[in-house]
Formats: C-alpha cells, structure tokens, sequence
C-alpha cells in the first residue's frame, strides 16, 4: 500500500503558514495605524526628523504588504516584515524615540520573531540585534546614535531582554515538540484506520474508498482497471489442523508473498477473514488473468511451513474487469462470481478461464 508519510505534515505546515500569513497583515495593518499616530504625535511635539523616520517605516511597511498581496510569498512576506521591524527597533534605540523610551519597543520582537521563523533562525536574528544594541549603547557618539542611556537602564533593558529571549525560546520550543508529537500521533491513527492490523496491507475501507476512486477516474478519462477477488482454499482445514496461530502465520505470509508479486500501483487489501482484493489500475482482464496466475502459481509452489510442518496452501481467485461492469457493485459481484465458479471447478485456479488455461492440466491442491 503506497505509503502517504508526512502528507499529514505537509497540510499542517500549509494550513499554519497560512495563519502566520494572515497574522502578519493584520500585524502590518496595526503597525502603520500605529507609526501614523506616533509619527504625527512626534509631529506636533517639534520632532519633525523623527516623525518623517517613522513615516517612511509607513512605505516600506505597506511595500512588503503590496508584495506578498502581488505574489504570494510567504518567506519573503515574513523576511520583510522582520527586516523592517528590525530596522524600526534598532532606530528606536539609536534615537531614543520619545523620552528614550524606544529601546522598550524591543520587547515585541523575541516573541514575533520566534513565532514568525524557526528557533535557529530566530536565535540568530536576536543575537545580531543584540550585537546592533549594545553597539549602540557603547558608542553614543556614532552617526545616527544620538541616545544616551544611564547604565542602570542598559543593564536592566538586557538582562529583562535576555529573560525574556530565553522564555520565548523555550516556550517555542516546547510548543514545536508537543506539535510534532500531535501530528505524529494523528498520522499513526490515520494510518492504522487504512491499514490491516494482521497483515500489514490495506483494510476493506480503505480498499473501498480507492475502488470508488479508480470508479471515477475511470468515469472521466476512461482509464481500465481490473479487479482480483482471492480466497485461500480450505483454509479452515488449516486452522483445524494445525491451530489458528498457524492459520494466522499463512495469511501474513501469503500477503508479503502478494506484495512481491503485484506493481507498485496496485493496491492489496484484506478483504475479509481469508479474502483478498486487489485493485490493478490501467490493467485490462487478460492482464489481470496473467498477474491472478502467477500469483497462484507462486502460492502453489511457495512452501508454507509453521513449526517444522508443511501447510498445503493454494489460493483461487475470481477477476473481473470494469469493461465487463455496469457499476462498482457489478464489478464485485462478477468478482465474486468468478471465484465461485473457481471453488466450485475445483480450487487452485483462476476464472474466468481463458483458452490457453483451459489446455493446461487442471492443477490440483498442493499437499
Ligand atoms: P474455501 O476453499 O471454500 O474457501 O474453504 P475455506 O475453509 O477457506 O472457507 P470457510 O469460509 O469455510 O472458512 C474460512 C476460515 O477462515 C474460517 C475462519 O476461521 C478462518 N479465518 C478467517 N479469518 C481468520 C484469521 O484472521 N485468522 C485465522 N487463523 N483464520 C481465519
Ligand atoms: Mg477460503
Ligand atoms: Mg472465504
């Protein structure tokens, strides 16, 4: 059964970028509300240069914003946003903003930069901003800084920093660990509800749900496909004789035997107790006959063996293709039918027969 790891994963992933997208426009739409405010606040107060700064962080905001609304890029809506409010900090600090109270800005950003990257990324874009701050601290006296702050107030603003960093980091940290673990769990469950426990091959629903799905590729672009109905031959014999255990063992056994035999696209389920379906996509009857016999064949000559005995199994199968169908529950029925007249001509055989099987010795039941 083709094995769907990590689809689970990949629609969470998608579904959870989608939410960050929209996050961060409302994130983008609240900043400009709020730079437009601060900006004309700034304004009034006589600090023209400060309020033309945060003004043109207005533009750059809405550019990122007019990007991703044109492209759809995710990664670089993300990576804009944490430029540009990596930049608006660092000027917040340089120019001590009103009253020198732009370093507090700072805070916003551990939390946003680890919910918005991974924690690599988001450690390292925290440690340069730091690097960018203490620079900045150090020396008053370069272009563009034109803050100063006490040395009370830069010890307390990096180690509350600091503090903070490291929550954000574990709390991420621990919300990636318990999310991974969730999808993993539900992939598990997913998988066990498609998947026969015994046998390891697909279940009867699942097995359901492809036939309804090849049913209707084949109702729109005409695709053939075959089915095989397969029943071990006098398998209570097996249990009476040799136990269930061993019962068990051939089933498990003749399904890995099934795998070798089919394509990489056809589907094997367990279809009930000792019944088997394959599905054989793009498979015309004759196909279908030819992969039904060979599988037979191996069956009969396979030496089935549970504690040291030899077990006498051979299977009969009953194949239909949907060119013969009028419908999903026809194609099943003929299937079913076919195997009937299978059992009853004998066992150990395919049908329908073809002429060049009828010519053959009848097989007869391996001991
Ligand atoms: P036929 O050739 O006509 O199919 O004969 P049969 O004995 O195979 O058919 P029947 O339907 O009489 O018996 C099927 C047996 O399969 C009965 C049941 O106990 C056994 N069986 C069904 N599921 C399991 C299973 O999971 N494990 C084991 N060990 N036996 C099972
Ligand atoms: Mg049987
Ligand atoms: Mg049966």
């Amino acid at each position: 059964m083709p094995h769907s790891t990590s689809s689970g994963q990949l629609a969470a992933g998608e579904r959870e970028d989608g939410q960050v997208s929209r996050l961060l426009t409302w994130l983008s739409a609240t900043a400009i509300a709020f730079l437009v405010g601060i900006g004309t606040k700034a304004w009034f107060a006589g600090h023209e240069t400060h309020a033309w700064v945060l003004w043109s962080f207005i533009g750059l905001i809405a550019v990122n914003m007019l990007h991703f609304a044109s492209t759809g890029n995710r990664a670089r809506q993300k990576a804009g946003m944490i430029v540009i409010v990596g930049l608006l900090f660092t000027y917040l600090i340089a120019s001590g903003g009103e009253s020198n109270t732009g370093p507090l800005w700072f805070y916003v950003f551990p939390p946003l930069l680890f919910y918005l990257t991974d924690l690599k990324t988001g450690t390292a874009v925290l440690l340069f901003c730091y690097l960018v701050a203490v620079v900045v601290f150090q020396f008053p006296g370069l272009p563009l800084v034109s803050a100063e702050y006490s040395m009370d107030f830069k010890i307390r603003f990096f180690a509350a920093l600091t503090f903070e960093s490291i929550f954000c980091f574990v709390l991420e940290a621990s919300r990636l660990k318990a999310r991974n673990e969730l999808l993993a769990l539900a992939e598990t469950h997913e998988h066990a509800a498609r998947t026969d426990e015994l046998t390891g091959l697909a279940n009867r629903r699942e097995m359901q749900n492809r036939l309804t799905m090849e049913f209707s590729r084949y109702q729109r672009s005409g695709h053939h496909f075959s089915i095989a109905l397969i029943d071990l031959d006098l398998f209570k014999q097996i249990n009476d004789q040799f136990g269930h255990d061993a019962g068990d063992d051939v089933l498990r056994e003749f399904a890995a035997l099934m795998r070798t035999v089919i394509r990489q696209a056809d589907v094997a389920a367990r279809w009930g107790g000792e019944e088997f379906l394959v599905l054989l996509p793009d498979t015309s009857l004759l196909q279908a006959l030819s992969l039904a016999e060979r599988l037979r064949s191996q069956v009969a000559r396979h030496p089935f063996r549970f504690r040291d005995q030899a077990l006498p199994v051979t299977i009969s199968a009953g194949v239909c293709s949907i060119a013969k169908a009028r419908s999903l529950d026809d194609l099943l029925k003929q299937a079913d039918l076919n195997l009937y007249n299978a059992k009853e001509s004998g066992r150990n055989r395919i049908a329908p027969r073809v002429r060049s099987q009828e010519s053959e010795p009848s097989p007869t039941h391996s001991p």
